[in-house]
């Protein structure tokens, strides 16, 4: 399979170079596309190779101290001048280069991040439709007017924060970079942004496209590097006034704390452990593929993966039988090969997850497996769907985000201890719950400690419309939808007197 390997690795690093239209090695900064200062390079890695197949720059604090002098000076020239409708036109322009270049950006993703095509086109689709949405919303974001005392008139008025610095991480890059810098631009922020390490290569095409638009220099900046260095200097940044970021709980701590010393408002959205709630009475044949989809979407990387499956006991044996069947069938392989599952993002990310599946293998019983495709490379991070089944909700695979394609099968019996056991985690991003009870599916909307409830569906295809965001562990602030753009202003109240 070495010589499989050396040809895979081959026809990937070609067509990354055969894809984009932009040099991957250059962060933006003022309008300008530029080396690092540190003129140093990070590798771009194929997933389902383990290849090289292109470098990123090593950006760091002297890059991120340009970037944000370039943000602040546009928000004081042409970006700040814009009327909100002409920010709007640009964002349009966006959409509709996002959309004819759909299938470059797809292709970028699936070679960078390892996401099987068919689900990379969706987020270049989701991204125009972000832009899209946002663009619309620019010149419909309006203050109040308040009714006070005799002699007065009262207003608001809704204004951008200025500077906002944009963290992403590697699991959906175009999606994020879509709704978050798409709805700070909107507001009429400037943005800097830092994509994640291990999936730049979307976010630097789309800088591209935001100048093929012709937004002003300096209104988005991007640079690209290591969390430690870009992503540090950019969250510490005493010149930043709103940061807004999407990641790890651990991560999203530190960010917490630096904006504590700049006492500036932020935004996290974070990791999740959510669950499915499957209820006797619901329409099984219905729920069936989406209780397993909604977990394996992305190779499980996905923050609102429905990693826990919480089962009625009367139809326990049925749903644990009907989702083996499924896990069977998962056939993980290279994202461009058509398989249900990529690899993971890399080689950190595979031995995350096969800890946690070994763990799983030694103390829990393991119900069904998917496979791996035969001539996958050796060196891409494949690994196998595992469904655990009667795993207490206290373990640690019940507990821990993993981040893979693995689901735990957990037992209740009934409602009351429905809501205990999906509201015992730390997290609380989102829930899915299948009854076909009226009364109770608005019972448990009510009582699930989530920012989102689906009921008798799982993630409403996307719902870009629809805020979004998490309780507890899960973070705090809400994206998506016309509540993103509150998140992304600040409120000025006028008070006139006029006797
Ligand atoms: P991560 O926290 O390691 O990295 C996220 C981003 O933060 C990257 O760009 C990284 O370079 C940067 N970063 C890392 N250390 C930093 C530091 N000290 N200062 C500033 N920036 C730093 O997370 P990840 O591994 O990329 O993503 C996986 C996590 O993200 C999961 O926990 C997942 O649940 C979560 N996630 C949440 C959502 C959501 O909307 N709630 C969406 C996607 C991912």
């Amino acid at each position: 399979s070495n010589t499989n390997t050396s040809t895979i690795t081959k026809t990937a690093s070609d067509e990354l170079q055969a894809t984009v239209w932009f040099d991957t090695s250059k962060i933006l900064i003022d309008g300008q596309w530029r080396d690092a200062a540190s003129s140093k390079t990070l590798p771009i890695e194929n997933p389902s190779t383990g290849a090289t197949i292109g470098v990123i720059a090593r950006g760091s604090n002297e890059d991120v101290e340009a970037a944000v002098a370039a943000a602040r000076a546009a928000s004081r020239g042409a970006w700040g001048r814009m009327t909100a409708t002409e920010r709007g036109r640009i964002l349009m322009k966006m959409s509709a280069l996002v959309l004819e270049r759909a299938d470059e950006l797809a292709m970028i993703e699936a070679l960078d991040v390892g996401k099987p095509l068919h689900q990379s086109l969706n987020d270049s689709k989701a991204l125009a439709r972000y832009l899209e949405f946002y663009a619309g919303a620019a010149d419909k974001l309006m203050g109040d007017t308040i009714p006070y005392q005799d002699g007065f008139t009262v207003f608001t008025l809704r204004e951008p924060h200025g500077v906002c610095g944009i963290i992403i991480p590697w699991n959906y890059p175009m999606q994020i970079v879509g709704r978050a810098v798409g709805a700070a631009l909107a507001a009429g922020n400037s943005c800097v942004v830092k994509p994640a390490e291990d999936a730049s290569v979307s976010t630097l095409a789309f800088a591209a496209i935001a100048l093929e638009a012709g937004m002003p220099a300096g209104a988005l900046n991007v640079v690209t590097g290591l969390g430690a260095e870009a992503g540090s200097a950019l969250s510490t940044h005493p010149g930043i006034d709103h940061v807004s970021f999407t990641g790890s709980v651990g991560t999203g701590k530190h960010i917490q704390t630096a904006a504590a010393q700049n006492v500036i408002p932020v935004t996290l959205e974070l990791g999740g452990k959510s669950p499915h709630i499957v209820f006797e009475d619901c329409d099984l044949d219905k729920a069936m593929p989406t209780l397993v989809g909604a977990c394996m979407q992305n190779a499980g990387q996905t923050c609102s993966a429905a990693s826990r499956v919480l089962v009625q006991r009367s139809i326990y044996d049925e749903v644990k039988q009907r989702m083996s069947e499924l896990y069977r069938n998962l056939v993980a392989g290279p994202a461009v090969d058509g398989c249900d599952l990529g690899p993971l993002v890399s080689a950190k990310q595979k031995s995350i997850v096969s800890s946690y599946i070994d763990l799983g293998k030694a103390e829990l019983n393991v119900a069904a497996e998917g496979t791996i495709r035969e001539n996958a490379a050796t060196n891409g991070h494949f690994v196998r769907a595992v469904l655990f089944s009667e795993v207490p909700p206290n373990h640690r695979l019940a507990q821990e985000e993993i981040f893979g394609p693995v689901q735990v099968l957990i037992p209740f019996e009934d409602e009351a201890e429905a809501i205990e056991i999906a509201n015992g985690t730390p997290y609380g991003l989102v829930a899915g719950v299948w009854t076909r009870d009226g009364s109770r599916q608005m019972r448990m909307a009510r009582h699930l400690d989530v920012g989102q409830v689906f009921l008798n569906n799982y993630g409403a295809g996307g719902g870009i419309e629809l805020p979004f965001g998490g309780v507890g562990k899960s973070g705090h602030g809400r994206e998506k939808g016309f509540e993103a753009l509150y998140g992304f202003t600040r409120v000025k109240t006028v008070t006139a007197h006029h006797g």
